[in-house]
């Protein structure tokens, strides 16, 4: 069987078979039930916030922070990033406006971004690329000077942690994946994360139809999920700091055996941060270099994954080109290796080999 960039984590089925049970005695498969309700409390424990939805996907939650912010107009956003980031902003009828990435993490260079703000400007729409953190504090600063809101898609930093909080904790809004194929996951799923109330109240309601039984309040949209989705999540999130600990240990085995002379990865400055180990990537010296590793890997079917390919400033159904040369850059050589739990390290010593002796 092919080696897929990542193997989504399945817990103990007995485990999962009881929460079954339960629903099954219930007869509650969806609509704000139990499981959902119990997830979203143990979510709002172990990330330490307030106000978390869980919702159908990590898209939706985007989708519906854009609404319930109100933006129009110009969303400050990430090249490098996958296309929900972008595909959002369009859908909800803004205007992306891309900023460059910086060299070190390949999140969006804080530095950069003021020269970006034009009187349409409404928000800053960031990824905490791979799980590491964007510069924050830098990013709030710039936003409260200009009155504007901030998204962090947090797709990527379920189990980061930041000065001791949880990335998901930073921004106007948070927004995080559940999909199968992260760190943490309800097989499909996300969640959106705020501080203040109104804006949980006005997001409760989105979520259902904008309406709650008979009382219809809004516009909304249905970004529910089910029971069964939370049971997952359940069964899973008491196994995250392991699942986190095993791909850590993967990824110090790549750390040891791939040759840092001709490769580079993105990492984190930041001293005070703790990495989820959402991602192995790494950094060919060319797309030449890139395309040739990952044809010797599909030769052995092993398939590592380009991301993030292309530069979303490069999206083929956008009206404008906005040049961002070191997010295009790094596109193009980006690869992101096989990571998942319990990976064996026989596994990762060959693929190393295979990657050392092809660049
Ligand atoms: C996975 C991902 C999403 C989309 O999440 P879904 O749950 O698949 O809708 C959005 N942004 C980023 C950065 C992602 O990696």
């Amino acid at each position: 069987m092919a080696i897929q960039v990542t193997k989504s984590f399945l817990p103990d089925k007995e485990l999962y078979k009881h929460y079954i049970d339960e629903i099954w005695e219930r007869g509650w498969l969806t609509n704000n039930g139990p499981l959902v309700k119990e997830l979203e409390k143990v979510l709002q424990t172990y990330l330490g916030v307030k106000n978390l939805l869980f919702v159908g996907n990590g898209t939706i939650a985007i989708q519906i922070a854009i609404k319930a912010l109100e933006l129009q107009g110009e969303i400050i956003t990430t090249p490098f990033s996958y296309c929900a980031t972008t595909t959002s902003i369009l859908w909800e009828n803004c205007k992306p406006v891309f900023v460059d990435i910086e060299n070190k993490t390949f999140n969006i260079n804080a530095d950069l971004i003021e020269e970006a703000i034009s009187e349409k400007t409404c928000a800053i729409l960031a990824t905490h690329v791979y799980g590491n953190p964007c510069e924050v504090e830098k990013i709030e600063e710039i936003a409260k000077k200009y009155n504007l809101k901030v998204i962090y898609d947090a797709a990527h930093a379920f189990g980061a942690t930041y000065k001791g909080q949880s990335l998901l904790s930073f921004g106007d809004v948070s927004t995080c994946s559940f999909h199968a194929t992260k760190v943490f996951h309800t097989i499909e799923g996300g969640c959106i994360i705020c501080k203040d109330d109104e804006l949980y109240d006005k997001m409760y309601k989105y979520r259902s139809f904008g309406h709650i039984n008979d009382d219809y309040f809004t516009v909304g949209i249905n970004g529910k999920n089910s029971e069964f989705h939370a049971a997952m999540g359940l069964c899973n999130l008491p196994k995250v700091e392991e699942i986190i600990a095993s791909r850590k240990a993967s990824c110090e085995t790549y750390d040891i055996l791939l040759d840092w002379t001709k490769l580079t990865k993105p990492v984190s400055p930041e001293s005070d941060f703790q990495y989820n180990y959402a991602y192995y990537p790494v950094i060919l010296p060319s797309e030449d270099a890139l395309l040739k590793v990952k044809e010797e890997l599909g030769k052995v079917d092993i398939i590592p994954r380009r991301y993030f390919f292309p530069s979303l400033n490069q999206l083929p159904y956008l009206t404008e080109y906005s040049p961002c040369p070191v997010s295009e850059s790094a596109s193009q050589r980006a690869l992101s290796l096989p990571l998942f739990f319990d990976m064996d390290k026989s596994l990762i010593r060959f693929i190393s080999n295979i990657i050392n002796s092809n660049i």
